[in-house]
């Protein structure tokens, strides 16, 4: 998992530093001719010009866009936004530089490798907010930005409850099982994940307070929707979105992403975390 890691990075960067310079290239080469009356030299013309390095970056990223999936008004405003500067390609590379794990896709169709274990697992013990039972785990920067989050909750009267974090293969394993026992494997599957495609097993996922609808109007549901984005947390399964994520609305899930990823989930993809993540998957296995 570590050489898929490094390696994937390795490429999305080498990728970006490609499309960056065809980008600033492209707009190097656009600069206005000289008008007729004009007595300055005339540039000579490019013997072999080759293709249009816009237009190849275009065909790349509308390929991406499909590939992941993107809905057609999301997909042209990406390309909206690409067309108009670097601006969006940095953000791109700010939001994957540094730990892969907070922005590799997983889902129903997408697993973690069944070994795959954090080994930076912490258990939770606040003192900002309160967890319901010992025992709870999340990978250590989360558990930081948790902390950190929760303590600016509280200084507006908001008790933050961690209920259910970090999930072991094994674990997921028997969650499911019963689930299918209990309700049948049609209802089991939109409330949880299949052993290895549950985005708690990353150590980066928090289910906040009731584990239910209720949550939502709750003070604590309610600052979260408000403030969990400028703290890195974003909503992985928003209310409308069944048909994209897999899972009914949950309004209490969270998956810790960073302050950039979240940024670039915010900027470019209207807040839709499983859009921003299948297309930085696709983005990270393309060759241009
Ligand atoms: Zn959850």
């Amino acid at each position: 998992m570590k050489f898929f890691a490094s390696a994937t990075h390795f490429v999305s960067v080498l990728v970006c530093v490609l499309l960056l310079c065809l980008f600033s290239c492209s707009r190097a080469g656009s600069q206005p001719q000289p008008s007729p009356g004009s007595t300055g030299p005339v540039p000579a013309e490019p013997e072999n010009p080759g293709p249009d390095p816009e237009m190849v970056f275009n065909d790349h990223l509308q390929r991406i866009l499909e590939a992941a999936a993107i809905p057609g008004a999301l997909a042209r405003s990406v390309m909206d936004e690409a067309a108009a500067g670097p601006s969006f390609i940095l953000d791109l590379l700010t939001a994957i530089e540094g730990d892969p794990y907070l922005w590799i896709l997983v889902d129903k169709k997408h697993a973690l490798p069944p070994g795959y274990e954090p080994d930076d697992l912490v258990e939770l013990t606040g003192p900002s907010y309160l967890v319901n039972r010992k025992g709870l785990l999340l990978r250590s920067p989360a558990a930081e930005s948790l902390e950190e989050m929760a303590a600016a909750a509280r200084a507006e009267g908001v008790t933050l409850i961690a209920s259910s974090t970090y999930r072991s293969y094994t674990y997921q394993e028997e969650v499911y099982a019963r689930n299918v026992r209990q309700s049948g494997q049609e209802t089991a599957d939109r409330e949880s994940a299949r052993p290895g495609h549950s985005q708690h097993q990353l150590g980066l996922v928090v289910d906040f307070g009731s584990i239910d609808d209720s949550f939502a109007v709750t003070k604590a549901g309610r600052w979260m929707v408000d403030n969990a984005g400028r703290f890195g947390w974003s909503i992985s399964f928003p209310q409308g979105y069944e048909a994209v994520t897999g899972y009914r609305w949950e309004s209490w899930h969270y998956r810790y992403v960073g302050r950039e990823l979240n940024y670039f989930i915010d900027t470019y993809f209207g807040g839709i975390q499983q859009y921003a993540l299948q297309f930085l998957h696709e983005w990270t296995q393309a060759e241009l």
